[in-house]
């Protein structure tokens, strides 16, 4: 038996995972073209460049709506702000119910409370992770307006039996696709089927410039709003200084967008480097007893993985904690996590609209159990070579062979 790193073995894995984010000298030419063009804002002319010539932002925007088929792209400054527009766009409004998935970041249910509306959270699927269409209808009330369906860790949901049920009850759809940029659905790109979709480039996301994020829609309409809601309430070929609605200043610079879209033309080889190994991870780690991974469903045609996650079925490992389990891999050279500490409604900011009937009919057990049992993979560590993944199978058969005396 091998020793544990703990009890002073060697560490299954010495070598550092890549890092992230990562750039070249593309990215570095073209962000120095940023600089050296005197134009660094959506809005500003410094009247060096000819008046032809498109800026960073409008060519991003333009590979965008190209890659994901999609009318009408906005890049914004943030994921936050994406849905908080796109939430506002639709007219929620306080009375309102949104239903949202519950295991996810907290800004895929914080633009409802900021649109003064209830967040009603649907329950996860336990083989998934996804929102439950089953547990999204059973949440329908005459209140609801809107559905939030996230595309955890890059895995579309079951968009076909969402669009259904908006349908059926008339409401709208806003697709937090912020971790599952290039990710598709029955071959759609996701963020295309709703009405919305919403994408992050902070920092930790597959196609990042620091910060920043990006509304799609295919509604003209919706498009006219959104612009308005980003621009301070200006219309859309109005004037400068006339404000029609309430807005605010979404607005990305030119350098971020430089970088971003650099960045985009090598998002699909990284998209498909992750997937590959994330494929070979699924296989090694199903034959590990008390290692759950999860399931990608019949209709999902590209899962892009911004995590990679399995459950840790603490009692078939005689107990062991999984706290514990995650320190032991940490300290055999495997970087990886608990990801989020509680659902989303468990957050201070939610307690008082989580108080309601709609919220109190329906139980989200499943997302509870998933914060005790998940651990996470970043996507910088699935951008390694196969010989450094099958290291992280390595360490948690390790681990799994010294069990006896990890909990004697
Ligand atoms: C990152 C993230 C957001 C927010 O994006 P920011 O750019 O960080 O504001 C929203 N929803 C989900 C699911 C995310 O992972």
């Amino acid at each position: 038996m091998e020793k544990l790193a703990i009890f002073g073995g060697l560490k299954v894995n010495e070598k550092i995972f890549p890092v992230w984010p990562q750039y070249n000298a593309e990215d570095e030419k073209l962000l120095l073209s940023a600089l050296h063009s005197g134009n660094w804002s959506a809005t500003s002319n410094s009247g060096k460049g000819k008046e032809t010539d498109k800026g960073f932002i409008e060519k991003f925007e333009d590979e965008i709506s190209r890659i994901l088929n999609t009318q009408y792209v906005l890049a914004v400054t943030n994921g936050t702000n994406a849905l908080e527009i796109a939430t506002q766009a639709i007219g929620i409004s306080p009375g309102d119910e949104v239903i949202v998935s519950p295991y996810s970041f907290i800004s895929s249910a914080t633009c409802i409370l900021k649109a003064g509306a209830a967040p009603i959270f649907a329950d996860i699927d336990y083989d998934t992770w996804n929102i439950d269409p089953v547990m999204i209808e059973k949440c329908i009330t005459k209140r609801t307006r809107a559905i939030i369906p996230v595309h955890f860790g890059g895995q579309p949901c079951d968009m076909d039996k969402i669009v259904a049920i908006a349908k059926k009850y008339n409401i709208k759809i806003i697709e937090d696709a912020a971790q599952a940029l290039g990710a598709s659905w029955k071959s759609k790109p996701v963020g295309s089927i709703g009405n919305f979709g919403c994408f992050s480039m902070q920092s930790s996301k597959n196609l990042t410039c620091g910060e920043g994020g990006i509304v799609i829609t295919n509604e003209e309409d919706y498009y006219k709003k959104l612009y308005s809601l980003y621009n301070l309430g200006r219309s859309l070929g109005g004037l400068w200084y006339e404000h029609n609605i309430l807005g605010s200043n979404y607005r990305i610079t030119e350098l971020q967008a430089a970088l971003a879209y650099s960045q985009l033309s090598r998002l699909e080889a990284q998209n498909r480097i992750r997937y590959d190994n994330a494929k070979y991870l699924d296989g090694m780690l199903n034959q590990i007893e008390g290692i759950e991974t999860r399931k990608i469903q019949d209709g999902v045609t590209y899962p892009v993985y911004n995590l990679y996650c399995f459950r840790y079925k603490s009692e078939l490992w005689n107990g062991l904690t999984r706290k514990r389990f995650i320190m032991l891999l940490n300290s055999e050279g495997i970087p990886c996590n608990g990801g989020y500490i509680t659902p989303i409604y468990q957050n201070k900011p939610f307690q008082e609209s989580y108080n309601n009937e709609a919220n109190r009919r329906i139980t989200t057990e499943i997302s509870e159990l998933t914060c005790k049992e998940a651990v996470w993979f970043q996507s910088n560590v699935l951008l390694a070579d196969k010989k450094q993944i099958q290291k992280i199978v390595e360490a948690i058969l390790k681990i799994r062979q010294n069990l006896s005396r990890l909990t004697r």
